[in-house]
């Protein structure tokens, strides 16, 4: 059995046990037309008792500095700050940061199982032993319909409360699973996810959602190498409010003149900074930084390293303090390139000496959050 206990906080957790049947990893993955979308937002808040929101409460004063980003959610939403007990699971920068702080070396937290040599490059070939132990505690990257993936905010949040439960139902731990919503160019997804949490807060009781987008930038110029065509490097920003009219507009303004989110212009990283002047949540983070983006320009090995060494460089020196994590342990390579072992441990490593955090997603674009994008790998 796995003992992860003696690296996780006392006061949330508790002793893992083995568990196993969460019925939909074995589900046979379906389409999900985006014009089934759940009109949630008709439904009227629950009620909640005096006893459960004394709950909620008490699940607020751990990270004391989330408050304030929370209640002015609610003031942005039109609703009462005073009902900030309602977003106990969202997950607010001081709570985001001390989870990726505790997890920055613990790789299999954020994998669902290992993937045999055999077939590593199948994206989705991992055991799920990590799963089915309850080891795997978070997945921050995920798609949704607002973008190119094929689940709705309802039906990521309920596997994620399907798998959250089971963990605490089979050994009492009170760990929450966590989740993050990243959709392409959007903060749609988020926003319905924040409604959805708002309207029944103790549905969500064992899970915390990271609100989120994903931007396409230019990748920067990389010293000494000349782009064919302009490239784009993948930004993460976490603990958005996708209320908050700034940065909102400025992302709204990226689809403006397309006719999707997916073809949204590319901004520059420069740009992104400068709409967060005077915003004290968003964190940034860089994606997928192994992503072969640049593998046209760069076929030697050994200048794509360099280059993607530089890349995450580049986003430290201009993010300076709103660049926080890299996406080190990303669950979506399948490229010759991107899987270079040596590659993944010098990113980790230079992560380290920069000073960065590592966290780590699936890029879930499919219909399970436990999988990358199995439509891919069900074309074989
Ligand atoms: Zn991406
Ligand atoms: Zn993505």
């Amino acid at each position: 059995m796995l003992n992860i206990t003696s690296r996780l906080n006392p006061q949330t957790y508790t002793n893992h046990k083995h568990f196993q049947n969460i019925s939909f990893l074995g589900r046979h993955p379906r389409m999900v037309q985006p014009d089934l979308v759940i009109a949630d937002s008709f439904v009227k808040s629950e009620k909640i008792k005096k006893r459960d929101i004394s709950v909620l409460n008490k699940q607020l004063v751990l990270f004391p500095l989330d408050v304030a980003y929370k209640k002015n959610m609610l003031i942005n939403m039109g609703e009462n700050p005073k009902n900030v007990y309602r977003l106990a699971s969202v997950a607010g920068p001081q709570e985001f940061e001390n989870f990726l702080s505790q997890h920055n070396a613990d790789e299999d937290f954020y994998k669902p199982g290992n993937r045999p040599a055999a077939r590593i490059a199948d994206i989705d070939s991992h055991d799920m032993s990590n799963v089915q132990s309850g080891k795997y505690g978070a997945n921050l990257h995920i798609h949704s319909v607002h973008s190119d993936g094929h689940l709705t905010i309802s039906e990521i949040l309920d596997q994620a409360v399907e798998y959250a439960d089971k963990r605490v139902e089979k050994n009492g731990a009170k760990e929450p699973f966590y989740v993050a919503i990243t959709d392409h160019n959007t903060l749609e997804g988020s926003k319905e996810a924040l409604d959805l949490i708002y309207k029944n807060p103790q549905k969500y009781k064992n899970i915390k959602v990271v609100l989120g987008v994903e931007i396409s930038a230019k990748t920067p110029e990389i010293k000494g190498f000349q782009f064919k065509k302009p490239r784009t490097t993948h930004i993460l920003a976490m603990c958005v409010d996708p209320h908050e009219e700034v940065f909102g507009n400025y992302i709204k303004s990226l689809s403006e003149t397309s006719h999707t989110v997916m073809h949204a212009r590319y901004t520059t990283l420069e740009e992104i900074v400068e709409n967060l002047q005077g915003n004290k949540n968003v964190k940034l983070g860089l994606a997928h930084p192994a992503y072969p983006n640049m593998k046209d320009d760069l076929k030697s090995s050994s200048r794509y390293k360099a280059a993607v060494l530089e890349m995450i460089q580049q986003f430290q020196r201009v993010t300076k303090d709103k660049g926080l994590f890299v996406e080190g342990y990303y669950q979506g390579y399948k490229d010759e390139l991107s899987l270079d072992k040596k590659l993944l441990k010098l990113i980790k490593r230079y992560c380290d000496y920069l000073g960065l955090l590592k966290d780590g997603g699936m890029d879930t674009h499919f219909t399970s959050i436990f999988h990358s994008c199995s439509k891919w790998h069900l074309k074989k």
